[in-house]
Parts: C-alpha cells; sequence; structure tokens
C-alpha cells in the first residue's frame, strides 16, 4: 500500500535553519525566504550589499519541503474510486525558476509519496539551470480542470482523471506524471491539432522560446536521471509537457 511507511520531510531541516538565521540574521533583513540546506551558500553580493534593490535581485537558492495532504486539499482532483488514496500523495512546496527571470518561493505540486523525493532532486536540477516555469499551481486552483490548468500555462501533477482520448486513468491519476508549462509544451494529436489556439505556434520544436523543451535537453536528462519518459517522445501524438514515471 503506498504511502504508509514514514513521511519524510525537509520541514526540520527548513525549520532549524530558520532558526539558525533568526539568531545570526543571515536573511540580512530581506523578506526573501532563508537559504535552505541543499542550497548553494548566500552570495557575497546577497550578504555584503545593504541595498534593499541589490538583495532582492541577488538569485535565492532552491527550497523545497514535502507534505501530507488530505481529501479536503484535493476537493476537485481527489474523489472516491481514485487509484490513490490523499494518504498517498503529497505536496511539495517549491522554489521555481520564473519567465520573469526572476525565483518564486510559492510554487505547489502534488505527486505520488513515492515520487516527492525524486521529483524535489529534478526540480532542484531545472532550478539550479534556470529553467523557467511559468506557474506551478494545484489543478484544484482551477477547479480540476485539466483544460483551464493547461489554457493557464501551468505546470502540475496530481490529477484524478482519465488519460486525453482514454476510458482509463491517466499517469497524473497516480501522481506518478508532471505537466511542464503546457502552452510552450502542448500535447499535439496525430492529426496536428492542438487545443489551445494561443499555444498552436509551439508545434514548431525547432523554437527556442523560453520553457520549450527539446530531445535530449536538460530537462528531459533531469527526468530521465530518475527514471521517467518524455511525451516527447511518443509516436503518433505527442505530449510535449508531459514526463512520467512509466514512460506513459
Ligand atoms: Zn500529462
Amino acid at each position: 500500500m503506498p504511502g504508509r511507511g514514514p513521511i519524510r520531510t525537509t520541514t526540520f531541516t527548513a525549520a532549524f535553519i530558520v532558526a539558525t538565521c533568526a539568531m545570526t540574521g543571515c536573511g540580512g533583513g530581506s523578506d526573501k525566504p532563508a537559504q535552505s540546506g541543499s542550497a548553494t551558500p548566500p552570495t557575497a553580493t546577497a550578504t555584503a550589499t545593504p541595498s534593499a534593490s541589490a538583495t532582492e535581485t541577488a538569485p535565492q537558492g532552491f527550497q523545497s519541503q514535502i507534505k501530507r495532504v488530505t481529501a479536503a486539499d484535493l476537493k476537485y482532483s481527489w474523489r472516491k474510486g481514485c487509484p490513490v488514496a490523499p494518504s498517498g500523495l503529497r505536496m511539495i512546496e517549491m522554489t521555481y525558476w520564473g519567465m520573469d527571470d526572476k525565483t518564486h518561493p510559492g510554487g505547489k505540486l502534488v505527486v505520488n509519496a513515492r515520487a516527492a523525493r525524486d521529483l524535489v532532486k529534478v526540480f532542484k536540477r531545472l532550478y539550479d539551470i534556470r529553467y523557467p516555469i511559468r506557474r506551478m499551481e494545484p489543478v484544484d486552483v482551477y477547479k480540476g480542470s485539466d483544460f483551464d490548468s493547461i489554457e493557464a500555462d501551468n505546470t502540475s501533477a496530481f490529477n484524478c482523471r482519465n488519460a486525453t482520448g482514454s476510458t482509463s486513468f491517466s499517469q497524473h491519476a497516480y501522481g506518478l506524471a508532471v505537466d511542464i508549462n503546457t502552452c510552450e509544451n502542448p500535447y499535439v494529436y496525430a492529426d496536428g491539432r492542438v487545443a489551445h489556439k494561443d499555444c498552436v505556434k509551439y508545434k514548431n520544436r525547432k523554437s527556442r522560446a523560453p520553457g520549450v523543451i527539446h530531445a535530449g535537453d536538460k530537462v528531459v536528462k533531469a527526468f530521465a536521471s530518475i527514471g521517467w519518459g518524455w511525451g516527447g517522445e511518443w509516436s503518433g501524438a505527442k505530449d510535449y509537457q508531459h514526463f512520467s514515471s512509466s514512460g506513459r
């Protein structure tokens, strides 16, 4: 039964660092979050420059916490009969690098408990290479609508729904698939159709626009490092936003 093991979380580490910062003032008076234990140390600029604007623009380190979720947190994305219970899911709260070339501390991704720690590693890699992400919100923000989440160019994972054009559960229903920058990386039907008109231009996979994923690039490699496959490699319909543990 998945998700019955002890919760592995960085909460303690983060709490410890916050406490340490409270004593030593390592936040430098900024309202930015403290650096996490896994992050690179604060830069000389961040600590030595008293100006608020310099502190604001200094790159912040990646931080993450893995938290438990309940059915109440997944009001629209989970229901009875879904293949994984809320106890088998986790909310990763993490920093992501934005399309505005700034750090964003408030990313939220609901995933399978078994995959949470691996996915933190992947997203830390994406952060470290400054791969930009438009937004990262649970699909519950979109009342569970996959269409609306995609339309908003949202990066998300868990959603208890069927696979596109299928009557069986999607890997998203297990929290074992992630969709990234859904407009820049559209689902392209076998006949070439893209359901979101503003995203049709991204059928051109030679595009070098920010967020566009290419075969063999660092994003594909980051997921491959945990054994996850990419929908851009499917034959027929291609799902350029989609990474999953099963490769489907
Ligand atoms: Zn997907």
